[in-house]
């Protein structure tokens, strides 16, 4: 990309607009790519290239782009009630409608809902309800989250705060509460030299248990997990952790949060990670694929328990002081329901099963020996390609991230848009892919791969 010319679409995004995760100043040099619209698994900037969307836009888009029944379910919803809020007992029919079909089809401990209209918003709403929940039934010392590592939960105070990035704790003055990160659960690049799988678990869970005891029990409210970590690296946990953390945290009064913020809905071939994992969470946060991201939604879903000690505590001191203008808007809920219906009616979640396994092979078949390729990992329709300066000592690039930002720019060129976390190589397709597209999409990433290994050697 070349310096945007005066006064194109290109300059005056550079005048006007600050990007999310992007350097501002390089930025400055060399301009957007202006998506312009987008069909299936694929998008095409204004100039008419066009792209397959290897990561769903961010994880997000299940159904593929251009789905017209979402459209028409938002132009109808307008039509009819643009705009409603939740406030004071006030309600609209999509948002119940939404609420009981997500009750009905999660996890069984689950009963209730409140929408958000983001990811972040609804772990920063999770904390509150968790620090509200544990005030009402007299344990307010019970206020320190559990996370780990490399975990991602968003980026407002207190999702940041859970965030294990330092990238998102940098000159932002995060944490802002009290949270602490246990390791992060990849045993390639986190197990200890000799040490196998399960023994990695056994630390883990021995870690855990200590920093609860050291921190005493009485203090720690909660463990927040995406049960396959995605924007930290695609990073599926090592076998029976979920299990051992489940355990330890029922042991001690620690309330349990999965993070299916990226998981949800068909990511990992079934409907929620809960399911892949055996996880019996008390909270459960859903967000990206609950509308495909074609409307700005996201939902925590709670137990009973955690409901009747909110609900005493609004009888007692006379409401439940939280709320977003947007939250449960009729548009974002009806397109929920609908693309929930498409999701159904296509059979999305086996098809993603039976995609995943196809990309699964193909990542590992294709790509574990090739020399810049460290690790190849994934469950599902997620996976990603671990880039290594060397092979055998797992050696990490210098500049980190040199290697990943560069193939991320052939990617491009090859009309694929992978993610690129550092030196992680992500993938996170629409789940309405099918076996050649995947094809398609691994044959173009494979020249970025070998152009890339030019490039570093
Ligand atoms: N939690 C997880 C697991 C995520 O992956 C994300 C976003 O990628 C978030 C929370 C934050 O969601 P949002 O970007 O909608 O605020």
């Amino acid at each position: 990309m070349s310096k945007p010319l005066p006064n194109s679409i290109y300059a005056r995004d550079v005048e006007y607009l600050l990007h999310a995760a992007t350097n501002a100043r390089k930025h400055e040099e060399t301009g957007p790519i202006v998506i312009d619209r987008g069909e299936g698994i694929h998008v095409f900037d204004d100039q008419g290239n066009k792209y397959i969307e290897a990561m769903a836009g961010l994880w997000s888009v299940a159904v593929g782009f251009g789905e017209k029944r979402l459209a028409d379910a938002a132009y109808q919803q307008m039509l009819k009630l643009p705009y409603y809020h939740s406030f004071s007992s006030k309600s609209n029919e999509p948002a119940i409608l939404l609420a009981e079909r997500l009750v009905n089809m999660s996890p069984d401990k689950l009963s209730k809902v409140f929408f958000t209209n983001s990811g972040s918003e609804a772990n920063d709403t999770v904390v509150k309800m968790v620090w509200y929940f544990n005030n009402a039934r007299g344990k307010p010392n019970k206020k320190t989250f559990l996370a780990r590592v490399n975990g991602y939960h968003g980026i407002t105070m207190a999702s940041a705060s859970l965030t294990g990035l330092p990238v998102n704790h940098r000159d932002f003055d995060l944490p802002i509460l009290p949270v602490k990160h246990l390791t992060c659960p990849h045993f390639w690049r986190f197990g200890l030299p000799g040490e196998t799988e399960a023994e990695f678990t056994d630390r883990l869970a021995a870690e855990l248990e200590q920093t609860i005891l050291d921190a005493g029990p009485d203090t720690i409210a909660a463990f927040i997990g995406e049960p396959l970590m995605g924007a930290g690296g695609v990073l599926p946990p090592p076998a029976g952790y979920w299990t051992k953390v489940q355990e330890i945290c029922r042991k001690y009064d620690i309330l349990i949060v999965a993070d299916e913020v990226i998981n949800g809905f068909g990511r990992l071939g079934t409907m929620f990670a809960c399911e892949y994992y055996g996880i019996e969470p008390d909270m459960l946060v859903v967000s990206k694929q609950i509308t495909s991201s074609y409307q700005p939604l996201a939902a925590i879903l709670f137990s009973d328990e955690i409901f009747q000690g909110i609900a005493d505590n609004t009888a007692k001191i006379g409401t439940f002081g939280h709320g977003f203008t947007a939250g449960a808007h009729p548009v974002a809920t009806a397109v929920g329901l609908e693309n929930l219906d498409i999701i159904e009616e296509r059979g999305l979640v086996a098809h993603a099963a039976e995609m995943g396994e196809i990309l699964q092979r193909e990542l590992r078949s294709r790509f574990t020996d090739h020399p810049l390729v460290g690790e190849v990992r994934g469950v599902g329709l997620i996976g990603a390609v671990e880039l290594s300066a060397d092979k055998a000592t797992k050696q990490r690039f210098d500049p980190p991230g040199k290697a990943g930002a560069y193939l991320f720019a052939r990617g491009h060129e090859h009309g694929v848009i992978i993610r690129a976390i550092g030196d992680q190589i992500a993938f996170c397709p629409p789940l309405i892919i099918t076996e050649p597209e995947i094809m398609d999409m691994l044959d173009r990433f494979a020249l970025a791969l070998d152009e890339t290994w030019a490039f570093v050697r």
